[in-house]
């Protein structure tokens, strides 16, 4: 766990607390997405269910630890979607629980982890808060809210809440050089976390990937467009890995939107700097705002309609973007 410097201290929080039984039996982990909160709550399942207890890490090779290394959670109960559903319902809380009351063994601690909390139905919800006014007796509940999703009142109430932050930048970047073997500028890994919602672990992810070229390789599309005065030169090399690229241009947008009310604002795109003038020449404010909004109503309908055509999507906002740009 030290691994991850910004999980650290929570991990070391709750472990200190369980093994001072000053643990609350429901713990709310909160955080953007990519900030490694399932690596959190898995490895510290995995101390609290370690054979060698009172230890602030687990051992890695008792029993215990062999099996949730192979991914057969004994103790661990990990409540997620069944297969072709969207939502958990509440017979999937209410197997899980009947589970465990036939199933657990005296002074045993069992776990029940929700990893995608957002995902419950209401009446998924109202049965839980059941289960947490009265919780059954050695058992732990981890709830995951991955992405800040608003969550009611009453549920939180119920539980003891950690919020993940991301690291600054400068401990981001610091993280990276540790755990990624190729040299990189320290520009270039901040780059790399400006794109990334400054999770190091997403950063990493897009730097070992194809993605960092293929957005450089986008804007490097965008920037000849311009300068042969044709955004449709675009409507080709859009159609792959679509929703991506849709989302780096509205990023830039957004950067361009920012720059045209502050030239010193600090920008997301710090390696654009040059196509984000070019585009704040030529385009008014008033029109900066219309055309992110169709660039997000088109990535809206090729993300939640099935089947849509892509060809015919993508036709408006490059249409519409041709049109007020002021070549
Ligand atoms: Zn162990």
């Amino acid at each position: 766990m030290k691994k991850y410097p910004w999980l650290y201290p929570i991990y070391q929080k709750i472990i200190n607390q369980c093994l001072n039984k000053k643990n609350h039996h429901t713990i709310l982990i909160q955080s953007q997405i990519n900030l490694g909160s399932s690596k959190l709550i898995l490895k510290i399942c995995k101390t609290i269910l370690c054979d060698i207890k009172n230890n602030l890490f687990s051992c890695n090779v008792c029993h215990s630890c062999q099996l949730i290394n192979k991914k057969n959670y004994l103790d661990l109960h990990i409540i997620t979607l069944e297969k072709k559903k969207k939502f958990i319902g509440v017979n999937t809380i209410l197997n899980c629980l009947n589970k465990i009351n036939n199933t657990s063994q005296l002074g045993s601690i069992t776990i029940i982890w929700v990893p995608k909390i957002h995902l419950l139905t209401e009446s998924a919800i109202n049965s839980f808060l059941k289960v947490l006014e009265e919780p059954p007796l050695n058992t732990l509940f981890f709830l995951e809210n991955r992405n800040n999703f608003l969550l009611k009142d009453t549920l939180k109430s119920r539980c003891i809440i950690y919020n993940i932050y991301s690291p600054s930048n400068k401990e981001g970047i610091l993280w990276l050089k540790k755990n990624i073997s190729q040299k990189y500028t320290s520009e270039n890994l901040l780059l790399a976390l400006n794109i990334s919602e400054n999770s190091p672990i997403l950063a990493k992810k897009i730097l070992k990937n194809k993605i960092w070229n293929a957005r450089k390789k986008l804007f490097k599309k965008i920037y000849k467009s311009i300068k042969l005065k044709n955004l449709f030169l675009l409507y080709k090399y859009l159609k792959k890995k679509i929703l991506k690229k849709i989302y780096w241009i509205c990023s830039l947008i957004l950067d361009v939107i920012k720059y045209s009310y502050n030239k010193n604002i600090k920008l997301t795109n710090i390696d654009q700097k040059k196509l984000i003038y070019i585009i704040n020449q030529k385009n008014s404010k008033k029109n900066l705002f219309i055309i992110i909004q169709i660039w997000i109503k088109c990535f809206f309908y090729l993300k939640n309609i099935p089947k849509v055509n892509i060809n015919f999507i993508l036709l408006e906002p490059l249409i519409q973007w041709e049109k007020i740009f002021n070549f």
